[in-house]
């Protein structure tokens, strides 16, 4: 069995280091999950939203604790960490109304009735990037515990706290044993052994758009269905008529929050001509205003990025690029990186095309509507997007126009617990969260009963 060393990000210190699972120990695990589900399944639909609510309440005893964790564990900030932990009793709670919520139909047919049950799948894979490792845990076991399946998770290597205190808690609140596991494992070993293993009925990844075919492609093999949440380019596209005050002051957080480790993260800005120069005008204070700074102080708008490689592939895009704009960041220990404005020299600029992942925006000026849109498209993802415009017409034209799964007109906002999220294109299969979620965790059943004598 091998160890890693998990790191603090702002300040290169070892936090613990821990035993990282091996093939046996996956297999072990998903056989527990496989015996857990035979139970689970028949726990009555009010006891199974009993123990959800009572494991929402849980975490929530626990959000001030888990948002310290992960303030250490992964650099964010406290006020993201608090909302991150508060995002996963609020899943739970939205999911902890399905188990008692219709879930089939009955159709009239001739001779008799058809009726049709949404079964849960069996044992559900969960494999969660480090960049959200609570929320992205939480959308997964949410839904799937509600449907009734049982759940083993992967967090990333170097962010598995949060989600081993997670599985702890779900314990706490009275959910049997092996109905939630967590192993913290490589990608490679325990993420690929969940694709392989027959007894896992669903994976759902989020992650790189790279790892995630091959995820795809395994489960190809066995059926096996599959969820995938992957990378993004995200266009926040400006128009003339927008408040550009407004604009200007939302968009270092659209693409900085989480050090621009988001795959939501706006890392395209796209400028109207006419007002190009007025609006970087009104960004560069904006941006030099973007503190980044020690995650657990309140002031901090960002945190270091997650480790020294994601420094350095970040630091190479901005490399030679024209600079517009950069704040502030520490120096010393910690995997900091500035907040940074680039000039885009040309569309097929790497820094323009590919997720960077870090706090970088690309800035390209554009002239229509149509120009925008063939821009904003112009990419191989289609996971979110901003439209800024007072005109409503336009706002809607410009949304239904762009090929991406999540939309936000005068805002950044992608993610409700409330409303469906995913990708289209290469960012990804499949919506999370939402009143449909149960759908992506169940597979339906029909049942005919005839009636003749
Ligand atoms: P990654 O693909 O390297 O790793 C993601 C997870 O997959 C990790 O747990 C890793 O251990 C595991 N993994 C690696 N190789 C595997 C394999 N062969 N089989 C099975 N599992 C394997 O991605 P990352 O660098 O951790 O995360 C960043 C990426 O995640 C970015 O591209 C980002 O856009 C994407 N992301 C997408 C969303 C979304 O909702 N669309 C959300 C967050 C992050």
């Amino acid at each position: 069995m091998s160890t890693t060393d998990v790191i603090d990000p702002a300040t290169e210190e070892v936090i613990t280091s821990l035993e990282l699972a091996d093939v046996d120990e996956t297999d072990r695990a998903v056989e527990t999950a496989h015996r857990a589900f035979a139970t689970w399944r028949t726990v009555s639909p009010a006891d199974r939203a009993r123990l959800l609510r009572r494991f929402a309440a849980v975490v929530d005893e626990h959000v001030e604790e888990l948002a310290r964790l992960e303030v250490r564990n992964a650099g964010h900030t406290l006020g993201n960490a608090r909302w991150e932990a508060g995002n996963v009793r609020d899943v739970l709670n939205y999911y902890s109304g399905a188990p008692e919520r219709p879930a089939g139909d009955t159709i009239p047919v001739d001779g008799g009735v058809a009726m049709t049950y949404a079964e849960p799948l069996g044992v559900v894979a969960v494999i969660v990037p480090w960049n959200f490792p609570m929320p992205i845990a939480g959308w997964a076991i949410g839904p799937a515990l509600a449907a009734g399946n049982t759940v083993v998770l992967k967090p990333a290597e170097l962010t598995p706290l949060t989600a081993l205190r997670l599985a702890e808690l779900a314990l706490e609140a009275g959910l049997p044993e092996g109905v939630l596991q967590v192993l913290p494992g490589r990608g490679s070993v325990v993420g690929a052994r969940f694709v392989t293993h027959p007894l896992v009925r669903k994976v759902v990844f989020t992650g790189s758009t790279a790892v995630g075919k091959q995820v795809m492609a395994g489960c190809a093999e066995q059926v096996k269905r599959v969820t995938l949440e992957l990378g993004g380019k995200n266009a926040s596209i400006v128009f003339a008529d927008a408040d550009l005050d407004v604009a200007a002051a939302a968009a270092p957080g659209g693409a900085f929050d989480n050090a621009g480790q988001d795959c939501c993260a706006r890392s395209r800005l796209l400028v109207q001509e006419d007002v190009l120069d007025d609006f970087l005008g009104r960004l560069e204070p904006a941006v030099r205003g973007f503190v980044c700074g020690d995650p657990g102080d309140e002031g901090s708008g960002m945190g270091p990025l997650i480790s020294a490689g994601q420094r350095e592939v970040v630091a190479g895009y901005v490399g030679d690029a024209e600079v517009l704009i950069q704040g502030e960041a520490p120096q010393g220990p910690g995997f900091w990186h500035p907040p940074t404005v680039l000039r885009t020299r040309s569309e097929s600029d790497p820094a323009f095309t590919e997720e960077i992942f870090g706090p970088v925006i690309s800035v390209l000026p554009f002239r229509d509507e149509a120009d925008a849109l063939r821009i904003a498209n112009d990419t191989a993802y289609g996971l979110s997007g901003s439209i800024w415009t007072r005109d409503v017409g336009r706002a809607l034209r410009v949304a239904r126009g762009l090929e991406a799964g999540n939309l936000a007109v005068n805002s950044h906002s992608s993610v409700r617990y409330n409303t469906p999220f995913g990708g289209v294109k290469a960012s990804g299969l499949g919506r999370e969260l939402g009143p449909h979620a149960l759908d992506a965790f169940t597979d339906t059943k029909t049942i005919f009963i005839a009636t003749t004598d």
